[in-house]
């Protein structure tokens, strides 16, 4: 059912306290942390002006990085403070702590309009824990709560799941951000009954990681491209020889498993044809784990698909980029999670790039709702300068995951129903 949402919410007045993620990357210059990617702070902004134009007294609270329960400086949400009042060109009032007296005299005197920024959840582990006591702490700030973190909804965490249970059950009303309902629209409700032909793209490392989303999506899907490292455990299954490839030699059966069933129901599952291979050389550098770094040499193109003992693939080939792009073009719904290749070396980012292309053409031209569910594949859009041109990018990592897995995610259950 439909999420109760910010919109069917009269906020004027009230105090509201909303879940964000503000989890951004930061990086030490000249002694100051500084942000060195804002795009998660501007996506709450819709949310957050129309929560200050209707006359809300916000509080938003989030996390930043790992400090397990420690108030490590270099985590504190201050720059971010910071950096969104000069995002909505007003002042943002910052409280040194999450819970407790201090911060509740602050929340206090806000006005109708003004935004609280908390300090961040995880200085406590209780956070992480579900702590039921700290949820309360956290929960007597509001009445009403808002939640647009979907990137931390997978969690059942006392920011996202136990302080909803605490303000709804003393009658407090819980639903919705805006980004929180755009998410739950694209990744759930418009795939619910995609337009056909919807075509699947699954890249990236493991299949391990996606065999979830396989499988379901086996039975709504017309297509299944699939690339990346988890194309090579598929062809493994198949017998094929995959050299020094990255596989998982020990999930065949479950390749296997998603190869039969897509057989079964008459969808197409396809598989690279071609490869971008290379020969993996030990270094005598160490990387950041005291491992030798490997250096990829003699980079080419294979169209031979059994892959010699002693090269690795690292992208899929020009032949399979065509015969993905063509599919992609007629496609009427399109997902995409995971890059074809090692996307991050220019070398190997031509299949990735060559699918974002086809995504966003399919978009533009056939009238195709793209969906991107995030992580690997939004960089990738990002940097080949598509992003704009599909539908709908991800703002959640594992919570997308989750998400088109079927998986009810805690932080989004604890939210009300609309109707
Ligand atoms: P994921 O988080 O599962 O979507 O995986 C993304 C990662 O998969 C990226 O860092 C890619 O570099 C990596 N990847 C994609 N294709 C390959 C490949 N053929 N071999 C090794 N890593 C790959």
């Amino acid at each position: 059912m439909a999420k109760l949402t910010v919109k069917d919410l009269n906020v004027r007045g009230k105090r509201v306290l909303m879940r964000v993620d503000f989890n951004v990357p930061m990086e030490e210059k000249g002694g100051q942390m500084v942000i060195n990617d804002d795009t998660r702070i501007r996506e709450t902004l819709p949310t957050l002006e129309l929560l200050i134009n209707q006359g809300a007294k916000t509080i938003l609270m989030a996390h930043l990085g790992r400090p397990k329960g420690q108030r490590d400086p270099s985590l504190s949400l201050r720059p971010v403070a910071k950096k969104l009042a000069d995002l909505l060109g007003r002042p943002v009032v910052f409280a040194d702590d999450c819970v407790g007296e201090k911060a509740e005299k602050t929340a206090e005197v806000l006005q109708p309009g003004d935004v609280l920024l908390l300090e961040n959840v995880r200085y406590y582990n209780e956070d992480e824990a579900n702590d039921p006591v700290f949820s309360e702490k956290l929960a007597r700030f509001a009445d009403i709560f808002i939640n647009d973190a979907f990137g931390a909804a997978h969690r059942a965490h006392a920011s996202t799941e136990g302080v909803a249970r605490a303000i709804s059950k003393r009658g407090g009303l819980c639903a919705a951000g805006l980004l929180m309902e755009r998410e739950l629209k694209f990744l759930g409700d418009e795939l619910e009954k995609p337009a056909k032909p919807f075509v699947v793209i699954l890249g990236g490392a493991k299949v391990s990681d996606k065999i979830k989303v396989i499988d379901r999506l086996i039975e709504k899907a017309d297509a299944l491209l699939i690339g990346g490292a988890m194309a090579y455990t598929f062809k493994l299954a198949l017998g094929f020889k995959v050299g020094q490839s990255l596989v998982e030699a020990d999930k065949t059966d479950v390749a296997k498993a998603a190869l039969e069933k897509a057989r079964a129901r008459g969808v197409q599952l396809l598989l690279p044809t071609d490869n971008i291979v290379v020969t993996p050389v030990k270094t005598d550098k160490l990387n950041k784990k005291g491992k030798p770094i490997i250096e990829f040499t003699s980079p080419r193109p294979l169209s031979e698909p059994n892959i010699p003992d002693s090269e690795e693939g690292v992208d899929i080939g020009p032949s399979t980029s065509k015969t993905y792009a063509d599919v992609i073009r007629g496609a009427k719904t399109i997902l995409w999670n995971g890059p074809m290749g090692i996307f991050e070396d220019p070398r190997f980012a031509e299949g990735t790039f060559a699918v974002a292309r086809a995504v966003a053409e399919a978009t533009e031209k056939n009238g195709a709702k793209s969906i991107i569910g995030g992580g690997d594949s939004v960089k990738a859009l990002n940097n080949s300068g598509l992003g704009k041109q599909v539908t709908f990018m991800s703002t959640g990592g594992g919570a997308s995951l989750e998400f088109l897995e079927g998986k009810v995610l805690p932080g989004v259950a604890a939210l009300a129903d609309n109707g």
